[in-house]
């Protein structure tokens, strides 16, 4: 029964206690390093879309060149197609010729047999005939000479037919060497051509991979961001419920001598994910500013003045009526929590800890609770 009763306070200590003071010991600077942990891998997903973003320029590009390069094949390609065309009906014109050629060699050929028989064979009985028929020698002889002349003109036309069919039957050759060499053109071309579409598929295919591994990060940022304006609002309910301070009701700038805002207060664009990102403070820097006092807007309690994660070495002080002011980067705390300060005193002194790429101070004005501009509480 004993041992029953203890392991029952044992597990009342372990479930219900236990829990209850850790939730207990939930001050700002713990909601702060679990803030700064979840921007620490909004980082991360940042960093993982840049690259992705770097990625998917380089096979844009490529892939533009590539269809480029498709475009220019294809324009070859059809180049190709009407030369090849061209050479096709030039080499059926030419065979057309060449037939035609032939036939009239042919029948020059014939032609030529019959008068050469008809000089030759027939002749010597024309000489006869001429001898016992012609009423004079001189007409016998106009009779054969005409008849040579007739072969003599019969033989030239054959000779200048053949040459034709020589030139017709070269062309042809020259055609037919053409067509050879164009057929195997196409045949290149369209080899590279399939091969640059095959390049570019694969490419189009990396390229979904990565807007895929794009929208993954993007989704990892949206609910970090999320969970973070969660751990965010706890923070802000831990400063509300603070407020002793008592405070004049007007601010005086925090920089003496220094007035320069290098970021406003409001949304701003995310480089990469070109989402709205909210910067709860102004950031006032300039050259020299490193070091310098940062003074109280107004009097008031210091409710931190302590290392907050991305915040660096940070002030905050209550100023009553639900005003707080936050002071963040800075190099030297100068107050500690509880101390009682007044408008003007010196708290800090401007430097570049925690997430912070130069020395500024990043201002913040807390209306119960609600970051608010500070520039409508502070004029430089
Ligand atoms: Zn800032």
């Amino acid at each position: 029964m004993m041992k029953l009763r203890r392991l029952l306070a044992l597990f009342l200590l372990l479930v219900v206690v236990l829990p209850a003071l850790v939730a207990h010991a939930n001050t700002i600077s713990d909601k702060q390093k679990e803030l700064d942990a979840i921007k620490q891998q909004m980082k991360a997903a940042e960093q993982k879309a840049a690259q992705v973003n770097q990625q998917q320029k380089s096979v844009i590009t490529e892939l533009n060149k590539l269809e480029k390069d498709i475009d220019r094949t294809s324009s070859d390609l059809r180049t190709i197609e009407t030369r090849l065309r061209n050479t096709e009906n030039e080499l059926q014109m030419l065979n057309r010729e060449l037939a035609d050629t032939e036939a009239r060699l042919e029948e020059r050929n014939n032609q030529l047999g019959h008068r050469l028989r008809a000089l030759y064979e027939r002749g010597p009985i024309s000489y006869l005939e001429v001898m016992f028929n012609a009423t004079t020698f001189a007409d016998f002889v106009n009779r054969f000479l005409l008849l040579k002349t007739v072969v003599n003109q019969d033989v030239i036309i054959y000779h200048s037919v053949q040459e034709e069919k020589a030139l017709v039957a070269e062309s042809k050759a020259s055609a037919e060497a053409k067509q050879q060499e164009i057929t195997s053109l196409r045949k290149q071309t369209a080899i590279q051509k399939s091969n640059l579409e095959k390049r570019s598929a694969s490419r189009t295919q990396v390229l979904t991979q990565l807007n895929q591994d794009k929208a993954q990060a993007q989704k990892a940022y949206n609910e970090l961001n999320a969970l973070a304006q969660e751990v965010d609002k706890i923070i802000k309910d831990l400063q509300a419920k603070n407020s002793t301070g008592q405070g004049t009701g007007t601010f005086t700038w925090p920089t003496p001598g220094f007035t320069k805002i290098t970021s406003a207060f409001g949304w701003r664009t995310h480089p990469i994910f070109r989402t709205q990102e909210f910067h709860s403070g102004i950031d006032i820097g300039g050259s020299g500013i490193v070091n310098r006092n940062i003074v109280a807007a107004d009097s008031g309690t210091i409710i931190l003045a302590d290392f907050l994660g991305g915040y660096g070495k940070t002030v905050i002080i209550d100023h009553g009526k639900g005003m707080s002011t936050l002071y963040a980067h800075s190099n030297t705390l100068l107050v500690k929590e509880g101390d009682k300060v007044v408008k003007g005193q010196a708290v800090a002194r401007v430097g570049s800890t925690g997430n912070s790429t130069g020395p500024h101070l990043h201002f913040e004005v807390r209306k119960n609770g609600d970051r608010v501009s500070p520039i409508t509480y502070v004029k430089p």
